[in-house]
C-alpha cells in the first residue's frame, strides 16, 4: 500500500517509527513535509501541489500536524477529503483539539468533567474572575501550548496579573484554570488508536515542577486504566472526533478530569515507557481505512 506520512521532520522519533512500522508491513511509505504542500482546487484536477507540481496521491495518509502549523494542516486535510484520499485525522477534530477552550467546552456540553476553566481576553477580566478559581495557586495557560510551554502557576493575584499581561502579548486570550493540587504533579496519558486504547502511562513531574510533560523532564511509567477511565477516554475521543489521540486525564477529589486531547501525540515517551508498538497499531489502523 502507498502511505504518506505528512510530517515536518523525517528525523523525528514518531515519524521514523511510522516509516519503520510501515516498511515492516511491506508498504511503500513516504514522508512529505506539509509546510511545502499547497492545496489546489480545480474540479477533477484538484490536488496538492508540492513546489508547484502535483504529487503522487497516496492510498492513505497519516497527517502529523504540529501546533504551530494547524491552519495549513487543516487546509491540507480538507484537500485530502476533496481528493477522496482516506486519512486518520479529521480536520474539525484537529481544530477542536487544538483550541483548549473549545475542546473543554465541547466536553462540558457532554457532561464530561474538566478542571474549572475561564477564558479571558484582558487583565481586567483576569482580576475580576480570579476568585472563582481560587484559592491560589491558579494555573494560567496559553490557548495553544505544547510540551507544557505556556502553562504556569500564579501564587497570588499580583503574579496572576503579571503572567496574564505577558501571555496576552503572545495571544489574544488565555485560560485561567483551577489548580488540581491533589494530582501532586502527575497525570495520565492514554493513547487511542481507532476505538481502542493501545497504551497508557502515568507521568510524574520532577521535584519542584507541577507540569508532568516528558519534555519538562517528567518520568513515565506504564499504567493500567480502570474500566471507568477507559470508558471516559474512549468517550472523549469520540466526542472530539479524533481517531488517533493522546487523551490526558488528571486525578482530582471529584474523580478523573480531562485536561486535554492531543491530536498529533508523540510516540517517543509512551513507546519508551510502555514498550507497546504504537507505530504498528497506527499503520494497521491506516490500512483499515482503505
Ligand atoms: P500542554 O498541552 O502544553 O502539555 P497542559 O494543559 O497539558 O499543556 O499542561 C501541562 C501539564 O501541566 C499537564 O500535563 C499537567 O501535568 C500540568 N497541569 C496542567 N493543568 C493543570 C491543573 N489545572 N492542575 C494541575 N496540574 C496541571
Amino acid at each position: 500500500m502507498r502511505i504518506t506520512v505528512f510530517s515536518r521532520g523525517p528525523g523525528l522519533y514518531s515519524t521514523r517509527r511510522l516509516v519503520e512500522a510501515g516498511e515492516q508491513r511491506g508498504h511503500a511509505i513516504s514522508v512529505v513535509d506539509h509546510s511545502l504542500c499547497s492545496p489546489y482546487a480545480d474540479g477533477e484536477k484538484s490536488s496538492i501541489l508540492m513546489n508547484g507540481l502535483p504529487f503522487d496521491e497516496p492510498e492513505v495518509a497519516i497527517p502529523r500536524i504540529g501546533a504551530n502549523i494547524t491552519t495549513r494542516g487543516v487546509a491540507l486535510i480538507r484537500q485530502l477529503d476533496v481528493m477522496g484520499v482516506p486519512h486518520v485525522l479529521d480536520a474539525n477534530a484537529l481544530l477542536l483539539a487544538r483550541d483548549k477552550m473549545s475542546c473543554l467546552q465541547r466536553l462540558t456540553q457532554e457532561g464530561i468533567g474538566v478542571p474549572r476553566t475561564v477564558l479571558c481576553f484582558s487583565v481586567y477580566e483576569v482580576r475580576k474572575v480570579a476568585k472563582r478559581l481560587g484559592p491560589f495557586p491558579v494555573v494560567v495557560k496559553l490557548l495553544e501550548s505544547t510540551h507544557g510551554v505556556g502553562v504556569a502557576l500564579a501564587h497570588n493575584l499580583y503574579q496572576l496579573e503579571r503572567l496574564a499581561e505577558g501571555f496576552l502579548q503572545l495571544q489574544d486570550r488565555i485560560l485561567l484554570q483551577e489548580y488540581i493540587r491533589e494530582s501532586k504533579g502527575s497525570d495520565l496519558r492514554a493513547f487511542v488508536v481507532g476505538d481502542r486504547i493501545v497504551a497508557a502511562m502515568q507521568r510524574k513531574a520532577v521535584a519542584g515542577e507541577f507540569r508532568a510533560n516528558i519534555h519538562r523532564g517528567a518520568t513515565a511509567t506504564p499504567v493500567t486504566l480502570s474500566p471507568e477511565e477507559q470508558a471516559l477516554v474512549l468517550r472523549v475521543a469520540s466526542v472530539i472526533g479524533v481517531e488517533i489521540a493522546g487523551v490526558d486525564l488528571i486525578h482530582s477529589h471529584r474523580g478523573p478530569l480531562v485536561m486535554e486531547v492531543n491530536a498529533s501525540p508523540g510516540l517517543e515517551g509512551i513507546e519508551g515507557a510502555t514498550r507497546v508498538d504504537i507505530a504498528g497499531a497506527i499503520i494497521s489502523y491506516a490500512e483499515s481505512k482503505v
